[in-house]
């Protein structure tokens, strides 16, 4: 911890990389957990755009839930913490996998939102993208005016990444001089790959989780616990 605070100290550049287990204490599911179950599907059998033509109503219902909890959340300690680190930072990104609003609830500005939003819906047929934040939609699969069907707009598994946004991220991993990885399996490509982008361009990297993942073999420091604790204290 006391490394950790004195590279934060120094680094002119941070970046920050989230993943669900930073909104697990804000009562969101992450997807690796036995709660990111829902009836007997596993979100990676949901969470792709197979899942989603072969049975939209579906894949729309399990959004539906998710929709549900995300509303009901508040941000915790952890989401403040980082918005805080951001309002001392000289340069800051915030990187996040979330397809959540906790962090800009909380109040992060530079956010680099890599899967999408979870209020944003995309028309299939004309393209057209807005923001939608009803807890439940009840019309389901919802359609567009133009008569075409909706979609979260968010990215699955075996998707691009929204246009311009992997250029955001991946220079904010190269510039940094601390990259903290907070609350993530680091399994999910490309989002973990910037791990080791900005390792090989010299950054300290620090992970943040309750459990030891793919990563903590390549990174400076590993602090073991609850983001939700260990931010605030970080950064305190
Ligand atoms: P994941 O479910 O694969 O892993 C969650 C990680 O968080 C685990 O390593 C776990 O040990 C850790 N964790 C859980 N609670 C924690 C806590 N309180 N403090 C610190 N660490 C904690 O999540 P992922 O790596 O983000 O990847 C899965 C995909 O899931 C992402 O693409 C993301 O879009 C999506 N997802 C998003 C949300 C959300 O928006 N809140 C929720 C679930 C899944």
């Amino acid at each position: 911890m006391e490394h950790t605070r004195q590279w934060l100290r120094r680094a002119r550049r941070v970046a920050v990389l989230t993943g669900a287990g930073v909104s697990a204490e804000s009562g969101v599911p992450t997807f690796r957990g036995k709660d990111g179950l829902w009836k007997q599907y596993r979100p990676e059998d949901l969470a792709t755009s197979e899942a989603f033509f072969r049975d939209p109503k579906l894949v729309w219902q399990w959004y539906n839930w998710r929709r549900g909890l995300v509303a009901h959340a508040q941000p915790n300690p952890g989401h403040y913490a980082l918005a805080d680190l951001e309002r001392r930072s000289k340069e800051f990104t915030l990187i996040t996998q979330n397809v959540d609003d906790l962090h800009e609830q909380a109040g992060s500005r530079n956010v680099v939102k890599l899967h999408g939003d979870i209020w944003q819906v995309r028309c299939l047929a004309c393209l057209r993208e807005w923001t939608d934040t009803r807890p439940c939609i009840a019309e389901l699969p919802p359609k567009c005016g133009c008569g075409g069907l909706l979609r979260p707009g968010v990215i699955w598994f075996g998707e691009e990444l929204g246009p311009g946004v992997w250029d955001r991220a991946e220079k904010a991993a190269r510039k940094a001089d601390l990259l903290l990885v907070v609350g993530t399996s680091a399994v999910v490509y490309p989002a973990a790959g910037l791990v080791r982008l900005a390792k090989c361009a010299g950054a300290k990297v620090v992970e943040i989780n309750l459990a030891e993942t793919a990563i903590t073999s390549q990174i400076d420091a590993f602090l073991c616990g609850p983001c939700g604790e260990l931010l605030p204290k970080l950064i305190a």
